[in-house]
């Protein structure tokens, strides 16, 4: 094999229950898809020009040298119900390389599968390598995704489909789950192992589990402020799916939302709304308050660490807040915001539910001062919120449309055109997957040329459900 990554397997010297030894299960006839060919070179990955031997790399089919992979074990609070075991049911790590981990999704059965047949189709696979790659190019923190591959197999779903593999990138995949687990079993040298290991890789100025809860808070309020701001709704914030990194993971019924609303769910499982967009940052404390119960253990229960540890979690919503008044401030060119602000955003928001606005074009309307050509204009509202907004706008000193034009994606990954784009992969047509990729790679610069790109959906083409990616 001429293919080579300088894989390293730190994860390996955790204690040996936190993980299963697994190759990945071999495929019958894996046919490269896409190959993303600068993630592979920030990873150190060279000699990849063969699209036979990455295809048999990244379907698990060859294993490349250096590699020692395995299914990582954890548990989670699954729409808040505990699930005291999961695990990489259908995924294998196979090392790191530069500090990544290097994970295929759908490469067979493992330790953890339960039920499940270890595989995916190619529908998530797809839907994963763009909107993961669309988040990056957005500068969200993200699990990126450096290949997907076809496997020449069948996958059972509601219906037969063709079974794909997508390689995932990752600074690493510990979840609040993975000390959730630990805790659980009332496992405190794995889960002093864990954090030390934790620390190290994420966190090196942090040396105590008080510590790693700060900043893993601090940088997951960054994170679900970043997701209000452009419009992404995760779909299924369980504390498995809650990455110690700060990194968005796990592409299953996630979506960005067309119409405005703070109500909007597309999951068609979270039938109560759990994780709809506006709760998202109240789950995201919710998960951080799992993450310290999990770590008390290691303070031996202690009143003290009870209460520095409850401490850090109720100052979260007051961080996120700060972090989503920035992000929806720099959104209507307000580079110093103040507290007063957080009212002109809110009943800007209000109109935007009134009129059904769709929340990425309005305000790349109102950055281009073509808010007249939309519904919003016309709320009796709106010449009040105007007029308020541009007096605000002259104690600026800083250009609002240049702050705006950075903080406003043109093109997001639409549900329909993700849909579109899957359909036309299951006709063996992968043109506009490729094309879609790429009306995404530069979210902010505007391109008349992806002008498509930037329609919301026509009635019938609205994708009003999302499912898992299994
Ligand atoms: P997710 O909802 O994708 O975060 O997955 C939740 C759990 O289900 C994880 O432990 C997955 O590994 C497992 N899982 C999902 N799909 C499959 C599958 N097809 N086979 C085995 N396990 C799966
Ligand atoms: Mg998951």
């Amino acid at each position: 094999m001429s293919l080579h990554i300088p894989f390293e397997n730190s994860y390996v010297d955790l204690p040996d229950r936190l993980f299963a030894r697994q190759k990945p299960t071999p495929v019958r006839a894996p046919k490269l898809i896409a190959y993303n060919a600068a993630l592979g070179t920030q990873l150190g990955i060279t000699n990849a020009s063969d699209d036979a031997e990455l295809a048999q790399v990244f379907s698990g089919s060859s294993l490349a040298d250096g590699s020692d992979p395995i299914a990582q074990l954890y548990a989670g609070h699954q729409f808040g119900n505990w699930n005291p075991q999961l695990g990489d049911g259908r995924a294998v790590l196979l090392g790191e390389s530069e500090g990544y981990d290097i994970q295929l999704k759908g490469s067979g059965v493992t330790p953890f599968s339960r039920r499940g047949d270890g595989r995916s189709w190619l529908g998530p696979v797809l839907r994963e390598y763009i909107v993961s790659e669309a988040m990056h190019a957005m500068g969200v923190p993200t699990t990126r995704a450096l290949a997907a591959v076809e496997t020449g197999e069948t996958v059972f779903r509601e219906r037969p489909q063709p079974g794909g593999i997508l390689t995932r990138v990752a600074s690493s995949h510990m979840r609040v789950g993975t000390f959730q687990i630990l805790a659980a079993r009332q496992d405190t040298e794995g889960l002093q192992a864990l954090v030390e290991y934790a620390c190290a890789r994420h966190y090196p100025h942090a040396s105590s589990s008080a510590e790693l809860l700060e900043a893993v808070i601090a940088r997951q309020a960054k994170l679900v402020a970043h997701w209000m701001a452009v419009g992404f709704i995760h779909g299924v914030m369980n504390t498995d799916n809650c990455t110690i990194s700060g990194e968005t993971i796990d592409y299953g019924p996630c979506a960005f939302m067309d119409t405005f609303h703070p109500g909007m769910v597309f999951s068609s499982i979270d039938h109560y709304g759990r994780y709809a967009y506006g709760n998202q940052p109240e789950i995201s404390a919710w998960n951080m308050a799992q993450l310290a119960t999990s770590l008390l253990p290691l303070e031996d229960n202690s009143d003290a660490a009870v209460q520095e540890f409850t401490k850090l979690v109720h100052a979260m919503p007051e961080l996120i807040r700060t972090e989503w008044r920035t992000r929806f401030a720099a959104k209507l060119g307000i580079s110093a915001m103040v507290a007063e602000d957080e009212t002109l955003i809110a009943d800007l928001l209000e109109i935007m539910t009134a009129t059904k606005a769709d929340f990425t074009n309005t305000f790349n309307a109102l950055t281009d001062g073509a808010i007249s050509e939309t519904a919003l204009s016309h709320h009796e509202d709106y010449q009040d919120w105007h007029h308020r907004w541009q007096t605000r706008l002259e104690t600026e000193t800083a250009d609002p449309q240049e702050i705006m034009a950075k903080a406003n994606p043109v093109r997001i990954p639409r549900n329909h055109q993700v849909e579109a784009m899957i359909q036309a992969a299951l006709t063996g047509d992968h043109a506009p997957f490729h094309t879609l990729l790429a009306a995404l790679e530069h979210p902010y610069a505007k391109d008349e040329s992806f002008a498509t790109f930037m329609a919301p959906p026509k009635p019938d083409e609205v994708v009003k459900q999302t499912f898992c990616g299994t």
